[in-house]
């Protein structure tokens, strides 16, 4: 996975040799002034070239793309842009509004409209896509589809992320929770770390839920969504999280919809 930079088209060459199959790039929109814009710095034209190059090579090429009221409008050039490009994939992943992102909140929120927009556009180019090889992923965000995620398919369930630490944790963001200890490798085995680690069981299967999840019949498909997300908003990440239409504290995300400011902060 790549911005572009500071990966080069000679490293991508070396790295092919040495048996690299697939690379994603992330793209911020189809024009260099809008990208660099949303990236806060010139990147486009190194990010195209490492899209061609992959291509060029016969690697898999995946395009992402993170969506938000800045971008919205250009999905059917995002199509377009990556069946030009050669790509076998396209995510068109609506903002997940957590660290960085949940500072700008009010800057990324999208419309309703912009959504619904955008949904009608996939659904319209995707027989041409898939005729050309490229597979399109698109999916409401959970601050308008009323029931959240499951969060990396459920909390120590299916996947797990070993930081470079070694630390052995459910999701990239789960360290920051405070309260729960995970284990490192290889201090510990890979499986000791992954199945009695007490961060690892704190939110394992459904045990630890409280109402409503307790008692609701979907909480075996999302586990009661995200604990991040749950812990950013509202402060305790064993309570619903509040993407759920269902959650006591719902209001906090369907007030997050009109929120609107104009200037994105940047991570310098
Ligand atoms: S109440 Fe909990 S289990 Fe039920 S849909 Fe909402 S988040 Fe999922």
């Amino acid at each position: 996975m790549t911005a572009g930079r500071p990966l080069t088209t000679a490293r991508l060459d070396a790295m092919a040799e040495r048996g690299l199959r697939s690379v994603q790039v992330s793209l911020q929109a189809v024009d260099a002034e809008r990208s660099d814009r949303i990236a806060g710095t010139p990147s486009f034209d190194e990010k195209l070239a490492i899209a061609r190059r992959t291509s060029e090579l016969g690697l898999a090429l995946t395009i992402n793309t993170v969506l938000h009221r800045h971008n919205l409008d250009q999905v059917p050039r995002l199509i377009e842009l990556s069946i030009e490009l050669g790509a076998c994939r396209l995510e068109l992943a609506n903002t997940q509004f957590h660290n960085w992102a949940l500072r700008n909140r009010a800057a990324l929120m999208p419309s309703r409209e912009q959504l619904e927009t955008a949904s009608k556009a996939v659904q319209a180019a995707r027989a041409r896509a898939e005729a050309k090889g490229l597979t399109v992923l698109f999916v409401l965000p959970d601050y308008y589809a009323g029931r959240p995620k499951p969060c990396m398919g459920g909390w120590g369930r299916l996947a797990l992320v070993v930081d470079p630490t070694g630390l052995v944790l459910p999701c990239h963001e789960a360290s920051d929770l405070p309260g729960l200890e995970f284990w490192r490798v290889p201090e510990r085995t890979l499986e000791d770390a992954w199945r009695a680690a007490p961060g690892m069981q704190a939110y394992r299967g459904t045990a630890w839920m409280a109402e409503p999840c307790r008692s609701c019949p979907e909480r075996e498909r999302d586990f009661g969504g995200c604990r991040c997300q749950a812990f950013r908003l509202l402060g305790d990440a064993s309570k619903t999280d509040p993407a759920c239409s269902l959650s006591p504290d719902h209001a906090i995300v369907v007030g997050a919809r009109d929120e609107r400011e104009d200037e994105l902060v940047f991570r310098r």
